[in-house]
């Protein structure tokens, strides 16, 4: 099945309740360009308001606890963000895994909480620059994605609808470096045959693989134009409606 580009923006810790009326005008130009699927991944504090008012864009989590409740101070639950109005989280951010010494064991079971609380995911995965340096990057990210996603069994049968993959350089992110578009390519393939192999031909393929790290409305096309390349996790230029609708209409 064929999927349309999707285009998700991460505003990690930026954004109070000033920053709606930037969420209404992406809005506003998502309902303008249906041919990309455009969703916003705010601070928590903002998922209520914006999924209030949103006619068009999907609205998400940066994170959530693995359990369901309980003695788990600041801490949130799957089954909070959904009640709140999300309808996805992303999972395994590299900021996540160094800041929160996330492993893949512990991303696994946010995975697995979160489907239970009928979420999509979006999972992450990417190389430090050393470990690209030293030639391993493509070993290390398969090896990091099937720890941390869950196994084909407990997968729900709408698997491509319910699973995203974004592949992220750690050294791409927020640097403005984002990486060439021969190494996403490379990646992009890497992680698609392991896909297959873990879930089959046809859900394999029916997963969307989407790259970030300092994409931009001036290098989006191009990495658009990339075999295997569903969409873009936007940090930085998903701040504002303009950049971050200038990606979106480069897809
Ligand atoms: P960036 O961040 O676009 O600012 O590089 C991407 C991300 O961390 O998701």
């Amino acid at each position: 099945m064929t999927r349309r580009p999707y285009i998700v923006g991460n505003w990690k810790m930026h954004g109070t309740r000033a920053m709606l009326s930037e969420a209404r005008a992406i809005d506003r130009a998502a309902q303008r360009h249906m041919k990309v699927e455009v969703a916003l991944a705010p601070p928590y504090t903002l998922i209520h308001p914006i999924h209030r008012e949103a006619e068009q864009i999907g609205v998400g989590a940066q994170d959530c606890h693995h359990m369901d409740g309980g003695a788990h101070t600041g801490d949130i639950s799957a089954a909070m963000i959904a009640d709140a109005g999300a309808k996805f989280v992303i999972l395994g951010h590299s900021e996540r895994r160094t800041e929160h010494s996330e492993g893949d064991a512990r991303v696994r079971a946010k995975a697995e909480a979160a489907l239970a609380a009928g979420l999509r995911i979006i999972m992450c995965c990417g190389e430090s620059a050393e470990t690209r340096e030293s030639g391993k990057a493509v070993a290390f990210v398969k090896r990091q994605l099937k720890a941390s996603l869950p196994p084909a069994d407990q997968l729900p049968a709408d698997i491509g609808d319910k699973l995203t993959v974004a592949y992220e350089p750690i050294w791409a992110i927020g640097t403005g470096n984002a990486a060439t578009t021969d190494d996403i390519a490379e990646m992009h393939g890497a992680i698609r045959a392991l896909l297959v192999e873990l879930f089959g031909e046809e859900h394999g393929r029916d997963v969307r693989i989407i790259y970030g790290g300092s994409v931009k409305p001036e290098n989006a096309a191009a990495i658009f134009a990339v075999p295997d390349v569903g969409g873009a996790l936007v940090g930085g230029a998903s701040l504002t409606a303009d950049s971050f609708m200038g990606i979106a209409l480069a897809a």
